[in-house]
């Protein structure tokens, strides 16, 4: 079978040895004869993985005491909603920074609770920057930006520090490089990016910020139920929730976030740099806040697309194609794509230069 260069934005690519062991574990969990999708989620098989998944995260975020961990369903788009609901006091004020389609997704259900404040924006200039330099008001019960924007390949690389609870949707970049976690008070994450299969959203929250809006909150969407569940309120999403926790030994036993981070950096480097150099493309995103995770750029000619196209598809190379709300092209380099892969699109880049130039 020749090789595919997944380059998908999402669900994406996952460790091959991930998708070896969750396959078994479909067939025979731990040995049971039975599937992990047929035992009771509170089997003691399963509770070890729920148990070993949430330590993981606080291994690889390095948290101090005071956080829960929480494997939800809903998407990071039910988690729009539940920040808001669970942090925005009556009558209180939300600040959020607008960088991208998922940003504003954020802010729309967050007024559906209180006032927000946009606080900056650069959906005037097609999300092209990450806006720097804005205040964060003091009176707001938080703060929520996105680190990663996926849609438009822009990535904040330096946080704003705030004394009011900083909220991060982390799902396109979510252990990808040395952060520093414990500046903020909740992270969120869908699994599908970067961590995982689709069907769960990982939830790390600082235990003091809840429990202060005033308004009561139906107890699927309070934080507070599943923090006193440890996720098994209801039926967990096992399947996922399994794949996620593979995925983080891969990461830890390959050396954590350090490891990553820097083959995430030499991925990047590699792309932006033939994107610059090859006169035939053009990157759509200014330099400082490039993404590590989506590369997006675009044909100066865009009637090349076609041959480009069928290039870069004969040489195995499969969802390089931009959101459908922008166009052009993506390169989506989550943790599992290797190196080679992307050395694989900058060899066809630079053969369609010296077929076309
Ligand atoms: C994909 C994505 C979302 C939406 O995730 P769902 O799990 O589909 O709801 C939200 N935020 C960011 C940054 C994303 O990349």
């Amino acid at each position: 079978m020749a090789k595919v260069h997944n380059f998908s934005a999402g669900p994406s690519i996952l460790p091959r040895e991930v998708l070896e062991k969750a396959a078994s574990a479909v067939l025979d969990f731990d040995n049971l004869k039975l599937s992990l999708l047929e035992i009771s989620h509170r089997s003691k098989n399963f509770e070890a993985v729920m148990e070993r998944a949430r330590s993981l995260v606080k291994e690889l975020m390095q948290l101090p005491d005071g956080y829960s961990v929480l494997f939800l369903q809903g998407g990071a788009s039910l988690q729009f909603v539940m920040v808001a609901q669970n942090l925005l006091r009556e009558r209180g004020k939300a600040a959020y920074i607008d960088t991208g389609t998922w940003a504003s997704n954020a802010i729309k259900e967050a007024k559906i609770f209180g006032q927000v404040e946009v606080v900056a924006s650069s959906k005037a200039d097609n999300y092209r920057y990450i806006p720097k330099g804005y205040t964060i008001p003091a009176d707001a019960d938080y703060f929520h930006c996105t680190s990663n924007n996926t849609i438009y390949g822009t990535q904040i690389k330096e946080f704003p520090t705030s004394p009011i609870p900083m909220v991060c949707d982390m799902s396109s970049d979510i252990f990808s490089r040395r952060i520093d976690f414990s500046k903020f008070s909740l992270i969120y994450a869908g699994a599908q990016k970067n961590m995982g299969p689709a069907g769960t959203t990982l939830v790390v929250v600082k235990d003091e910020i809840l429990g202060k809006t005033g308004r009561a909150i139906p107890a699927m969407m309070d934080y507070r139920t599943h923090i006193s569940k440890d996720s098994m309120y209801n039926t967990p999403p096992v399947f996922a929730v399994y794949v996620s926790m593979l995925t983080m030994e891969w990461l830890v036993s390959n050396g954590g976030l350090e490891w990553i981070e820097n083959i995430n950096r030499q991925k990047a480097e590699l792309m932006y740099a033939e994107i610059d150099r090859n006169p035939l493309f053009y990157g759509t995103v200014a330099p400082e806040d490039r993404s590590w995770m989506n590369a997006c750029f675009l044909l100066k000619d865009p009637a090349l697309e076609p041959e480009f196209d069928k290039m870069w598809k004969e040489a195995g190379i499969s969802g390089l194609r931009g959101h459908r709300s922008v166009g052009g092209y993506r390169a989506s380099m989550y943790n599992a794509l290797p190196l080679e892969s992307v050395q694989v699109l900058v060899e066809v880049m630079k053969e369609f230069e010296r077929i076309k130039g």
